[in-house]
């Protein structure tokens, strides 16, 4: 891919144009990262980027990028430019075409503002961001007021950069951070959803969610996890303190990858703690349907989120199934087998596992349910089997179509799974038998 973007350069400069890689690419590159994709910026005007690559097309014709496809990568043309006046705190009015030292200087962070040349093998770096990547600090260019003024997503960006790249926000960069956080909301639900995923996806997602607390910007996109802080847990249980504190351990307990439906449910599976706390006469803390409505919040949360269904469902179901886990040794096998074969599953166990570990450290359950997997051989056989009969064959037995119907089949798979019935022909040799001692 890097030979590919040197060869695009190559073309602009003997076509007589200044072109250079730019912004993240260089970032990463001089980290010793290999960058996920690469970046052109040129003083080639689109069109006549558009004339020297014919096999591409304007993607922000307005901002003057053109998407170059070569072999399976895309690669983003940008012409110099320097960005207007922000109306709206989201993006410029208009833009204009300009030098490379421009264009520097409307990016959003001196590590994101250098260019390499990749024929001379040199950085251009107008904005100090060599200085600050080996120092390791991430700085707003310019004023950092009106930095973020103008864009408000920059503030979210800065504590994702901050925790992916494991930099120090600088001094006046977090000073504006913390004034202008409430600023925050004028964003569109989807790009704070891309920015909270990215952070929370990173290895290093305590750092981003300490951030967004210290920061402010918790109390404008996830409000609810700040009413956490306080809410008291039963000490015998929860040594480590509140449900707060108890949230933010079990993040750091988590393995470096995770889905997001994983991370997402370590932070909202006490979500509704503080609002279904009460204290018995003996002073007894309790949290009676906090999975039931934690599960409402969850995803009311995650809507407002614009998150997907598919990170929706599984979120949602492991918040309403956190607490079910401590009945496992009890459950009949038939219950258990259902339970364990719920796609999303093995998610709800890491869950089960970090809830475990921060809290109370106990880990029977999750012992017994692997030790059951050991004994069901879940992997190939699948835990919930065929059926042994369908309802057809119930009716064709005399049993009249209704309720009864489905009551039969759920008892006969109840036994099949606890290896009382183990074929078609004892399965319907039970249902004579109980059908017709049933009135
Ligand atoms: P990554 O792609 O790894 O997330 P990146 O630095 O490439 O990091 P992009 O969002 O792809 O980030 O943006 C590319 C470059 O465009 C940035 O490095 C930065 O120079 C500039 N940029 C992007 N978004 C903004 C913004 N909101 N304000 C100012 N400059 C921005
Ligand atoms: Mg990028």
């Amino acid at each position: 891919m890097q030979k590919t973007a040197v060869s695009i350069v190559r073309r602009l400069v003997e076509a007589g144009h200044q072109a250079v890689f730019a912004g993240g690419c260089v970032r990463d590159h001089l980290m010793g990262k290999e960058p996920k994709d690469y970046d052109i910026a040129t003083s080639a005007r689109p069109d006549e980027v558009q004339r020297l690559f014919p096999k591409s097309f304007a993607v922000g014709a307005h901002f003057g990028v053109i998407l170059v496809r070569e072999g399976q990568h895309s690669f983003e043309i940008a012409t110099f430019r320097n960005d207007g006046e922000y109306a709206d705190g989201r993006r410029p009015e208009s833009v204009t075409f300009t030098t490379a030292e421009e264009d520097a200087h409307r990016r959003d962070f001196t590590v994101n503002g250098l260019f390499y040349d990749p024929i001379n093998d040199e950085v251009l770096d107008y904005v100090g961001g060599r200085q600050d990547l080996a120092r390791q600090v991430l700085r707003a260019i310019g004023d950092p007021r009106k930095r973020f003024e103008e864009d408000h997503l920059r503030l979210l960006r800065a504590v994702r950069f901050a925790t992916v790249l494991g930099f120090e926000i600088e001094p006046g960069t977090w000073a504006a951070m913390l004034e202008m956080a409430p600023k925050i909301t004028s964003i569109s639900a989807e790009r704070i959803r891309e920015e909270l995923s990215r952070i929370l996806l990173h290895p290093n997602r305590v750092r981003g969610f300490d951030l967004l607390v210290s920061s402010g910007l918790m109390a404008s996109v996830l409000p609810e996890i700040l009413v956490l802080q306080g809410c008291e847990q039963p000490p015998q249980f929860h040594p480590e303190g509140d449900v707060f504190i108890h949230t933010r351990i079990m993040l750091g307990l988590l393995p470096e990858q995770v889905s997001l439906s994983l991370v997402w449910s370590v932070l909202l599976h006490d979500i509704a703690k503080p609002a279904t706390f009460s204290r018995d006469p003996d002073g007894r803390i309790r949290f009676n349907g906090h999975d039931k409505l934690g599960a409402e919040m969850a995803e009311e949360i995650l809507r407002r989120l614009k998150y997907p269904n598919d990170v929706i469902e599984p979120t949602v179901e492991a918040v309403a199934n956190h607490m079910v886990f401590k009945d496992v040794q009890k459950m009949r096998i038939s219950r258990l087998k259902r339970f364990m074969a719920r796609p999303g599953f093995e998610d709800e166990m890491e869950l089960h596992r970090v809830d475990c570990q921060s809290s109370n450290g106990f880990s029977d359950n999750y012992d017994f349910i692997r030790q059951k997997q050991e004994e069901f051989g879940h992997d190939p056989l699948p835990l919930i089997p065929k059926p042994l009969i369908n309802g057809h064959e119930l009716m064709s037995l005399g049993i009249p179509k209704g309720p009864q119907v489905g009551e039969l089949l759920t008892a006969v798979q109840n036994l099949q799974l606890e290896g009382v019935l183990t074929s078609s022909e004892e399965a319907m040799a039970w249902v004579k038998e109980n059908w017709k001692s049933t009135p």
